[in-house]
C-alpha cells in the first residue's frame, strides 16, 4: 500500500474557504516566460529564457507547467551533494521566485558546481499569475500546509480552524498532497532524494531551519530565527519527518528585491553552509 492511500479525504469536515479561483488554462502553455516575468521583480524576459527552465512534466491545478532546471555537478566530483532549490511555493511572494532566477545565472560557477541542482523557481504558478498574486494555489490551498506530516488528518484542519481561525490564506486542503504542486514536490523528493532542500519565501527577513544538522547562523543579513513548526509544512515534513535538512529563506520583502550585493551574499553564504554542514543522506543514515 502506498503511503498516500492511508489517508481518507472524507474524514474531514472542513469546507474550502471562499477564494477567488483563477480560470483554467485551455491549451498547453508554451511561452511561460512572458506571463512570469510580468510578475517577477528585476527579472527580464531574457533572464527567464537564459535560465533554461523546462516543464517538469507536472502542471499546476490550472494547467500551467511547473518549471524545473537540472544542473549537473562538475563531472570530476563523484557523489556530489544534491540540492533541491524551490521558489515561490507561496504565489504572492514574488521576490522568492525572482531571487531563484537570479541565482540560476551563477550556477555554472565553480562554487555552485560542487553540487548537483534541481531548481524550481515557481512552485505555485497559479498563485503568482492570479489577477492579484495570492499565497494559495488555484484551488485555495496553502501548499506549505499540504505536506503529509504525521497526524496531518487531525492536526492540519484543527490548526487551521483554531489557530488561524480558518484564515483562507492558510487552508491546508482536504487531504495531504491533494494538490498537483505539493504532489510534484513530494514526488521530486522521493525520486531526486535531495541531501538538502532550500525553500525561498518572504517577507519575514529571517532564516528558518528544520532537520538533523547544524542550522545556518546567517546568510547575508538574514539571521537564523525559528519561525515555527506547522502541520503540513515542507520544513516539518522533510526536515523533521524525512530527516532531509530544509532551510527556509524568508526574504525581507515580498515585492522589492534585495540589493544585488545582498542577493549574492545570501547565495555564497548558503553554498558555504551546505558545504560545511550537509552530509550526504547515505552518511546521515549511518549515524
Ligand atoms: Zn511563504
Amino acid at each position: 500500500m502506498s503511503a498516500v492511500s492511508m489517508w481518507s479525504p472524507h474524514a474531514l469536515a472542513t469546507t474550502t474557504p471562499p477564494i477567488t479561483i483563477p480560470s483554467k488554462i485551455s491549451k498547453p502553455v508554451t511561452d511561460w516566460c512572458t506571463p512570469l516575468v510580468a510578475r517577477l521583480p528585476k527579472i527580464s524576459d531574457s533572464d527567464c529564457r537564459n535560465s533554461k527552465v523546462q516543464p517538469a512534466g507536472a502542471n499546476s491545478a490550472n494547467g500551467f507547467p511547473i518549471l524545473v532546471r537540472d544542473i549537473a555537478a562538475d563531472p570530476r566530483r563523484k557523489q556530489a551533494l544534491k540540492v533541491l532549490l524551490l521558489g515561490g511555493i507561496h504565489g504572492d511572494e514574488q521576490t522568492a521566485s525572482a531571487i531563484v532566477f537570479k541565482w540560476m545565472e551563477v550556477m555554472h560557477k565553480p562554487a555552485a558546481q560542487e553540487f548537483q541542482w534541481k531548481v524550481a523557481p515557481v512552485v505555485n504558478p497559479d498563485g503568482l499569475l492570479a489577477v492579484k498574486p495570492m499565497r494559495v494555489n488555484a484551488r485555495g490551498v496553502d501548499l506549505n500546509r499540504n505536506f503529509p506530516t504525521p497526524n496531518w488528518q487531525q492536526d492540519a484542519p484543527r490548526y487551521w480552524a483554531k489557530t488561524t481561525r480558518s484564515d483562507p490564506r492558510r487552508f491546508p486542503g482536504k487531504a495531504p498532497i491533494s494538490e498537483p504542486e505539493s504532489r510534484w514536490v513530494y514526488d521530486t523528493i522521493e525520486k531526486f532524494k535531495p541531501d538538502v532542500i532550500i525553500s525561498v519565501h518572504a517577507p519575514f527577513g529571517v532564516l528558518d531551519f528544520d532537520g538533523p544538522v547544524t542550522p545556518p547562523r546567517r546568510f547575508g543579513r538574514l539571521i537564523y530565527n525559528r519561525v515555527g513548526v506547522y502541520p503540513g509544512s515542507l520544513g516539518n515534513y522533510s526536515g523533521l519527518h524525512k530527516d532531509i535538512p530544509v532551510v527556509t529563506i524568508e526574504l525581507p520583502n515580498a515585492t522589492v528585491m534585495p540589493a544585488d550585493a545582498e542577493v549574492q551574499r545570501i547565495w555564497l553564504d548558503m553554498l558555504g553552509w551546505i558545504k560545511r554542514n550537509v552530509p550526504a543522506q547515505a552518511k546521515l543514515a549511518q549515524r
